[in-house]
C-alpha cells in the first residue's frame, strides 16, 4: 500500500473537509471552496463533486486543490494532519493508527465545534449590545443587554484560546466548557430560528435564564 493507498484506506473527502473547517450538512452538502458558492452546491462523501463548478475527485484531489499542493503534498499533508503513518515501504499500519486518528479526529471536531458555536455566540451578544441597549435611563435592561455584558468577555476568552492555544489548552477548553458550548449552541439555534420566524420577537426572543446556560 502506498501512501495514496494509505490515505484513501483511512480519510474520506468529507472528514477532510470538515478537518479544514468546511461545514458539512446533514446530506453531505457543503458551500463548494473552489467557487464563489452561496448555497451548498458540493457533495462530499468518500469523493467529492461539486455540481456548480464540476470540481470532482478524491480526499487527495480535494486538499491538493484546496492548499494548492500537488498529490504527493497533499498526501503527506493528510498523512500528518490524520496521523496517519505507513513504513518506508508505503504500508500504513491501519490498527494503531485508526485508533489515534480517531481519537484525534474526535477532539479536532470538537474544537471546530465550539469554535463555530462560539463565533456565532459572540456576533450575536455584539449585536444585542446594540439592539437591545437602554434607550432611556432608568429603564429596565433587556435580558440579551445585561448577558451580552456578562458573557462577551468570558466567550471572547474561550473562542482566543480555541484559535491560539496550545492543542493542551484547546483540549482542556473542549474538556471542561464543551457541555457548556453545545448547550449554548441549542438555545441559540432555537433562538435565531424564532428569531427568522419573525413575530413578537421582543419577548420570543428573551431567552429562558440570563446566565446562558
Ligand atoms: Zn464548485
Amino acid at each position: 500500500m502506498n501512501i495514496f493507498e494509505a490515505v484513501k484506506e483511512n480519510v474520506t473527502a468529507r472528514q477532510a473537509a470538515e478537518m479544514y473547517g468546511i461545514r458539512v450538512n446533514r446530506n453531505g452538502m457543503a458551500c463548494c471552496p473552489f467557487h464563489d458558492d452561496r448555497y451548498p452546491s458540493m457533495k462530499v462523501d468518500k469523493r467529492f463533486h461539486c455540481f456548480g463548478c464540476q470540481a470532482d475527485g478524491d480526499v487527495i484531489d480535494f486538499a491538493a486543490r484546496l492548499y494548492g499542493l500537488n498529490n504527493l503534498g497533499a498526501a503527506m499533508k493528510l498523512t500528518s494532519d490524520f496521523g496517519i503513518s505507513y513504513d518506508n515501504k508505503g504500508r500504513a499500519s491501519p490498527r494503531p493508527v485508526k485508533k489515534k486518528i480517531s481519537e484525534e479526529l474526535r477532539l479536532k471536531q470538537a474544537e471546530l465545534q465550539c469554535c463555530r458555536i462560539l463565533s456565532e455566540y459572540n456576533h450575536l451578544l455584539g449585536k444585542w449590545k446594540t439592539e437591545y441597549a437602554p434607550e432611556t435611563l432608568g429603564e429596565e435592561w433587556h435580558p440579551l443587554f445585561v448577558e451580552a455584558l456578562q458573557k462577551q468577555t468570558y466567550t471572547e476568552y474561550l473562542l482566543d484560546t480555541l484559535l491560539a492555544g496550545t492543542t493542551e489548552e484547546k483540549a482542556a477548553i473542549v474538556k471542561e466548557h464543551g457541555k457548556e458550548v453545545i448547550r449554548i449552541g441549542e438555545r441559540i439555534s432555537g433562538l435565531v430560528a424564532r428569531h427568522k420566524a419573525g413575530r413578537d420577537e421582543h419577548s420570543r426572543l428573551a431567552p429562558t435564564g440570563t446566565d446562558g446556560r
